[in-house]
């Protein structure tokens, strides 16, 4: 499954973060493997419509998607000359799909930043440095192979055509100082470099909980990591409102202006970011989301469940979720002709409640 990769310097509030992620564990009953490995959290992506489906087909137990993240030790300056924790470091944002940068906005003597100043620009700039920098060392190996392979084989150069252009473009981005996201470069010529500023990222800002209302200073942070997304927490409230009922949890959130914690938008925002959206199936035993691919057709959509059901796919019978929740009941909704009988070629919408028809 896809993960989502947390980094930023030491003392940012990254384990904080984290350990409140993982221990949110609204998911502990039906996901027993959710600590698989300490550095790995499986979380739940929070979707009210769970919710609203287990009232209409009275199922027993509501299960979400689910978004992983990976907790990445060890920035450092000279993390791309492989100093200190450097190699272990870049392997492991290797291997994520998404990048989540954590950064600190919150002041506090008692804890120490690394270069000794809290500012959210300068330390994005360090990180985004090292991950520049380690992907302009791989354009650097990869691209006299390419150019030499073009000189001497028009077939050759032929098929490198379009990745050399798009390395070429990537090392000017680079040098520029920008991540390759960030421009909005097309990642897919480029896939077999696995560059890491090519991923998706997203920015969290770990801000005092009297900050977090501040919408100038929001706007400000927002604007420097565009078009990535922002989300704005505080890392130790979140740490406590898990601890709490939901009545005080909810009172402690709205005393700093929020509705909704930053953990529950965190994966919500995360899912999206790695290109995933959803559909539901319910029925007496449980309501239930399951992750696809933005794209993917019904059979695809199938195949998450069970291979026999991609296989063996007939049609699947699809409404929208409003139009199920405007009508009361699925009978209720057959009757209005809103459930749609949709063949393999059918590309899945967000929200489609869906049953599938199959050959076994
Ligand atoms: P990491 O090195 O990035 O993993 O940072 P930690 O999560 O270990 O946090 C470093 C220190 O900062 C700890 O003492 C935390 O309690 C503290 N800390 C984390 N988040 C916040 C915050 O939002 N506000 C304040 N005041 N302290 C925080």
């Amino acid at each position: 499954s896809l993960t989502i990769g947390i980094v930023g310097l030491p003392n940012v509030g990254k384990s904080t973060l984290f350990n409140a992620l993982t221990k949110n564990d609204v998911l502990a009953a039906n996901y027993p493997f959710a600590t698989i490995e300490p550095n790995v959290g499986v979380v739940g992506v929070p979707d009210p419509r769970l919710e609203k489906l287990a009232e209409i087909f009275g199922s027993a137990k509501i299960i979400p998607a689910t978004v992983s993240f990976v907790d990445i030790a060890g920035i450092v300056k000279g993390a791309s000359e492989g100093q200190g924790l450097g190699n272990k470091f870049l392997a492991n944002i290797r291997e994520s799909d998404a990048i989540c940068q954590v950064i600190r906005v919150f002041n506090d003597p008692d804890v120490v930043h690394v270069d000794g100043v809290v500012s959210p620009k300068a330390d994005m700039e360090t990180i985004n440095t090292e991950l520049i920098l380690a992907d302009l060392q791989t354009i650097e190996k990869v691209l006299p192979r390419l150019q030499k392979e073009t000189r001497l084989s028009k077939d050759l150069a032929k098929a490198n055509a379009a990745t050399l252009d798009a390395v070429l473009a990537a090392q000017e981005v680079l040098n520029s100082g920008r991540t390759i996201y960030a421009a909005g470069l097309d990642p897919a010529p480029l896939k077999e470099l696995h560059l890491l500023t090519a991923k998706p990222f997203l920015y969290v800002f770990n801000m005092d909980s009297g900050e977090l209302g501040d919408e100038a200073l929001k706007a400000e942070l927002r604007a420097l990591v565009a078009p990535s997304e922002a989300i704005f927490l505080d890392a130790k409230i979140e740490s406590e409102l898990i601890e709490l009922d939901e009545d005080e949890a909810l009172e402690l959130l709205q005393s700093t202006g929020q509705e909704e914690s930053g953990l529950n938008l965190l994966a919500r925002v995360g899912f999206a970011t790695l290109g995933l959206q959803t559909y539901l199936t319910a029925g007496p035993k449980e309501a239930r989301a399951w992750t696809i691919h933005k794209g993917d057709t019904a059979p695809e959509a199938a195949g998450v469940i069970h291979s026999d059901f991609q296989r063996g796919f007939i049609k699947a019978e699809v409404v929208a979720f409003d139009d199920l929740v405007a009508a009361g009941s699925m009978a209720e909704a057959k009757a209005r002709g809103q459930v749609r009988i949709e063949g393999k070629d059918y590309v899945m919408r967000d929200g489609d409640v869906v049953e599938f028809r199959f050959n076994v």
